[in-house]
This record gives C-alpha cells, structure tokens and sequence, in this order.
C-alpha cells in the first residue's frame, strides 16, 4: 500500500499550529510550569530498547538518561545521559520515542527522561527498569547457537574474513532455507559470497530466485564502514533459523539475497577502496574492477526488484539513519517514486514507532553528497529499475548520543541500528510487493519506450519533509548543467569492432575486460552486423546505456556513434529491411520482411504485417503495434516489450545463446508458440497477455 504525503503533512501543519499557541503568553494553559515526564516505557528491541513518553507542553528537547542495575535494581554504575530527543528526529510530535542502543544485549538497566525548556532541565519521570534482550539465537539450539566474531568479542572486534567464511558455510550447512554461492573473486582472490535464502528452500536457479522477485542487501562495499555487514551477518542467522511466523511468511513470499563483503579485500585492510585504491561504489556502471562486476552480473541473473546497499557517514549531525533513493533523472520516475515511498512512507513512520532517526542522506549539513552518479550503486540499480536506497549509519555518536565515546558501544548502535533497517526493508516489501512490481513493470516499459531527454549528470530534487520532520536540509538540487542534456535520444549506438571487443587497461594491474563482456554483464542486448556492434535504446536499462556509451557521457567506456531513425512517418507498400533499420513514430502499411544478416529496431512504431524475420541479426520492438502475424526464426537477438500484436506469433530455432529472447508486457491476440529457441524465451517477470494459446517454450510466458 502507499502511504500518503498529505497526512504528514497535515498532522505536521497541526503540530507547527500547537507549538505556535503554546508560546502565546495569552494562553492561560502556557502559565503553568513546565512539567515531568509521565508514561515512560522501555520496550525491548533486537540490540536496542524504545523509550517512549507522554510529550511535556513547551519542552524543547529530552534527555534520556541510563543506569546499569543488579536483579534487585539497584544501581551498578553512573547515572549516564544516553540520549537527547530532539523534535527533527521523527515524523510523529505526538508520541517521542527514542531507541537507545549501545550496551551489551542482554543486561539490565534503569532509563529516566526529562523534559528541557531551553536550558532549563525539568524533573525526571518516574524510572522503568527491563532486562534487555541478549544476541538473538537459543546458545544450546542447533545453528541458533552460531554467533559471529564480532558478537562473541562483544564487539570488541569485527567479524574477520576467514570468521565470515565460517559462519555462512555453517548456516548452510545446519539450515535448508540457505544456499551460499560465490559470485566472484576479489582482487586478492578473496570470495565474494551471497547467502540466498528463502523457506521451505531457496529456489534452485538464478532463474527461479528471480521469478520469486528478491530483495538484495549489500553490505559493505566501503571496507572502513563494516558497521551495516555485522547486522547483515545476524540477519542471515534470524532468517535461517528463526521460528518466529513474520520470518517464515517473510521467506515464503520472496527470496533474500544478502552479500555480506563485495569488497572482501578492503575490509580485511579497512580501506574504503578496494586493494588497488578503487573506490567500488564508483565503478557499478563501468564495471572495471571484478567485485563490481561480480555485484552487476548477480543483479542481471537474480533480477532483485528492491535493494538496500548499507554504508557509514562521518556526519556528527546527522541522524542516525540517513537514506536516499536513486535520484539520477535517468531513472523512471515509478522507481523513483516507490524509493522515496519506501523511504519517507515507511522508514520515517517506522523509525518514530521505533525511536530510529531516519533521515535523507545529508541531512544536518551533510555537505555535497548524495548526487547523481550512476557509478554509485543507488543509482545505477534505480538505472536498472530496482526500488532502493542508499543506507548511512552516523559514525559517531554525535550531540544525540552522548555517551558513545565507549566504541564497542558505539558499534552496536551503528549494527542494530542497521539490522533493524534490513527488517523493516523486507516487512517493507512484504507489504507493497504488488507496488514494487508495478512500479518495476512501468519502468521498464517506459524505459524501453525511449522517449524523453537523457541526461548525462543531474538528480531530481529532494524536497525537505515537512517540518517538524526527520532531517530539515536534504541533500543539494544538483540540478543538470545544459551540455549535459540530450534533448532527442538517438534509436542505439555502433560501435566499431576495436571499441567492442578492443583491450583495454582500466582494470586491475592496467587490464580490463571488453566492452562486450561489461555489456554482456549488464545484460544489454547487442545486435551484430558485419563488424558493427548495436546497442538499441529500446530496453529496459535505456537510462544507463548512453551513459558508458554516448560522447557526452562523464564517465564512459567509449564513444559510441550516435544512430537516429531512419523510418518515420507514414509509409506504404511492402518493405524489405537490409542492414540496421531504425523505426521511430512510423506507421508502415505493408508486410515487412527482415533479411539475413540485417536488424529492426521500432519504438511508437505500427506495422500492418505480417513481420518476417529468418536468420536476422535482431528483431527490438517495444512500444509498437503489430496487426499482423509475427514469425521470428534462427535470429540472434530479440526482443519485445509493449507491443500489442494480432498474432498468431512464433519464434522458433532462434540462436540467441544464453541471451534469452524476451518477451514482456505484450497483449498477443492468437496462439503464441515458441520451439527449439536455445535459450528459453523470459518475460522479465511482466507478464504478457494471449488470448490464444501458449505453447512450448513460451506455456508459462
Ligand atoms: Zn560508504
């Protein structure tokens, strides 16, 4: 369900209107003194408690204070201000809550909070007094008894490499809801793993996870920020054996893939780069380093249809969550949507319930951050149409958390903060699976449409949330420069031989993989002509293409030719396509016949048929109406997306390799048949609509 902006705003606007009265002297209720606190509770969170309070009229923030206790309650230690509230850290002014973290789990404490009015400290409430919650897991129950090395340290340390390699090969082996795979190697020859985990079992192939449309987490791309991989560590442990119905729902309804280290190198020496200094999440797009490449070919195979991609900020400012969606302009604007959604409709609502302070990603003064580089790995999946965030954890504990000069203490508020994130991220997506799909759906569509400008650098903006309200400077407009924007979109991009298949030196040790492999790893479609190289615009990563392609692109892998329609308008009689042929806007009366070796490209485009094509280099039609059969045989590369066809269709003996012809978003009016493709026909999770029926290869489609 998608929450809605205007009743934030509402409630905000009655908020602002209370606070105004009650500085009015004329107020006769403003005359009475400030009061205590009443109502304090303290409930028991997975490595933090919630405190939360009946509000004090006139209050200008509290304190929260802590104090360890024995059994019998009696104080072990200081008395200790833990926490300040401040009204910017939640949505709802009503009801303060605020979740205190950084103690060792499972000890007993005292909290008490006041009310200050200015620097005025009004009396303490009443104490509450709980045993906290310990590391989750029964200690003499079968794989719940796993702990990691930073849980049995006590934080002291973080979970080791050769620890990780451990503890994930046990949840594998004592749980059947988890698969680990490796999906690559780092630099230093470090695996690159990913628990896949799903109830009753994971689904067997990359194929299958994707039809169960998956979330992904990726935890620790900047080695020196290891705070989010520690939670994604104990997460793996709670979904592979915990009882609880919310996970087992959770797990029948889709698959979580969670990459504990992409960058396995650079944590084991926490640097933020990798060992050759590269900064990864930098590199999603270009794709020069193996881990990055490990990560995008895993999003081509897996398809995730949301994501999670956790860090840490030095911002002392900041809150203690700060997010931020896919902004770059390229991204359809329903995956956009759905991010801000599932950020500002579900994280803030949530972290006011919990007492987490989530805020965008410069909040507080956080500086020229969050822009639009489609390097970084929040914008290059919105590029590849996946809902998703960029997730900070503050570094230190800041004004708002005073006492975490303890750094043991203040690791296990960055982790439990984070693991609490990851949780609210699937319930998340538990709850608005059928929106991300759609939003996911649209996109793709309209991406494969290729219609509007392209932009080379540039973010929507992030507009504040109304005040009072989690983070009152969002992150810059970053606004798109003029000789950044492409107004009319080329139909694809040749490229010659030597910049396809050409060596090139931007890897590691001055090697790098082709340009054929990076796209073959982004799972673009290329058509193939002589020893020219297409890439069509009309598909699902049309935002992302010109980006590494176009002369304009700010960090490319080369410079593409720009190739614009050369069918447009009206045109009639029977046509015989040679060559590579582009049609835009083009109404064509008359049968159309694709000839060996040649391609056809159509967008907006209605051809009367039939279409014919045998032994073609390519067939991409998206956003065209064919009102005629289609017959597409021993062709190497296809695709249909959004495209209304009479039918009958068939695609047989096509020789597309492992690049599945696809077939998305259709309404087919007749039979749709599909034989001895050697690569099965996908949908890409958008289901087609045929009145006629399917057989063969396409039954399911
Ligand atoms: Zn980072």
């Amino acid at each position: 369900m998608r929450r809605q902006r205007p009743t934030l705003i509402a409630v905000s606007t009655l908020i602002a209107v209370t606070l105004t009265t009650a500085a009015t002297p004329a107020n006769a209720h403003n005359a009475a003194p400030p009061d205590q606190v009443t109502a304090l509770t303290a409930h028991q969170a997975d490595g933090y408690t919630t405190l939360a309070w009946q509000p004090v009229d006139g209050a200008t923030d509290y304190q929260i204070e802590r104090t360890p206790v024995d059994a019998d309650n009696t104080p072990t230690g200081t008395p200790t201000i833990v926490g300040i509230w401040r009204p910017n850290r939640q949505i709802n002014q009503q009801a303060p809550t605020f979740a205190d973290a950084g103690y060792n789990p499972g000890d007993t404490f005292q909290w008490r909070v006041r009310a200050r009015t200015g620097t005025t400290e009004q009396p303490y409430s009443e104490p509450v007094t709980a045993t906290t919650t310990a590391p989750w897991g029964n200690p003499t129950t079968p794989g719940e008894h796993l702990r990691t090395g930073w849980e049995t340290t006590h934080a002291a340390q973080y979970t080791s490499d050769t620890d990780e390699y451990a503890y994930t090969a046990a949840i594998d082996a004592l749980s059947d809801r988890v698969r680990v795979v490796e999906l690559g190697r780092t630099v230093q020859n470090r695996p690159i793993n990913m628990l896949v985990i799903g109830h009753p079992t994971p689904a067997a192939t990359p194929q299958a996870v994707a039809a169960t449309a998956p979330v992904a987490i990726n935890c620790n791309v900047h080695g020196n920020e290891p705070g989010d991989r520690e939670a994604c560590l104990i997460m793996a442990r709670q979904l592979a054996f915990s009882t609880d119905p919310r996970i087992t729902d959770l797990l029948s309804h889709t698959t979580v893939l969670i990459v504990p280290t992409i960058n396995g190198d650079g944590r084991a020496n926490n640097t933020r780069g990798n060992s050759t200094g590269q900064d990864l999440n930098r590199d999603y797009s270009l794709i020069r380093q193996p881990e990055t490449t490990a990560y995008i070919t895993m999003v081509r195979d897996y398809r995730p249809v949301a994501g999670y991609d956790g860090h840490e900020f030095g911002n002392s400012r900041a809150g203690d969550l700060p997010m931020l969606p896919p902004r770059h302009q390229n991204v359809a604007q329903p995956i956009f949507d759905q991010s801000q959604d599932m950020i500002e409709g579900h994280m803030y609502a949530k972290g006011a319930e919990a007492g987490w302070w989530a805020c965008p990603y410069g909040c507080e003064g956080g500086g020229n951050v969050g822009l639009s580089e489609e390097t970084i790995l929040r914008n290059t999946l919105g590029l590849k149409n996946v809902t998703n965030s960029l997730l900070e954890l503050r570094s230190s504990g800041g004004q708002t958390r005073p006492d975490e000069g303890n750094t043991a203490n203040n690791r296990r508020r960055k982790t439990y903060s984070a693991l609490w994130t990851f949780h609210q991220f699937l319930d998340y997506h538990r709850a608005d699976r059928a929106d991300i799909l759609k939003a996911r759906s649209e996109a793709i569509e309209s991406q494969a449409a290729n219609t509007g400008r392209l932009v080379f650098r540039g973010s929507r903006p992030i507009p504040a949330h109304p005040a009072p309200h989690p983070g009152d400077s969002p992150p810059p407009l970053d606004a798109p420069p003029a000789d950044l924007i492409l107004d009319t979109p080329p139909c694809a991009y040749k490229l010659t031989d030597a910049q396809y298949n050409g060596a090139r030196t931007d890897g590691p040790g001055g090697i790098g993989t082709t340009v054929a492999q990076r796209i073959a790893a982004h799972g673009w479609k290329v058509i193939t002509i002589g020893d020219e190289h297409y890439v069509p615009l009309n598909q699902p990563e049309r935002g992302l293409i010109p980006l590494l392609l176009d002369g304009k692109g700010v960090e490319k892998l080369t410079d593409g030719e720009r190739v614009y329609p050369t069918l447009t308008g009206r045109r009639n009689g029977p046509l015989t396509v040679t060559g590579f042929t582009c049609a835009d806007d083009a109404t064509i009366n008359g049968p159309v016949t694709v000839r060996a070796g040649a391609a056809l490209v159509t967008t907006a485009t209605t051809i009367s048929g039939p279409l014919t094509a045998t032994r073609a280099a390519g067939i991409l039609l998206a956003d065209s109406t064919i009102n005629g059969p289609v017959r597409i045989a021993t062709t190497d590369t296809i695709s249909i997306i959004d495209a209304t066809i009479a039918g009958p269709v068939d695609l047989s003996g096509n020789t597309t390799g492992t690049d599945a012809p696809v077939l998305a978003g259709t309404t087919i009016r007749g039979p749709l048949n599909c034989t001895a493709n050697s690569a099965t026909p996908t949908n890409l999770g958008i289901a087609n609509t045929v009145h006629g029926p399917r057989t063969s290869q396409c039954a399911a489609l």
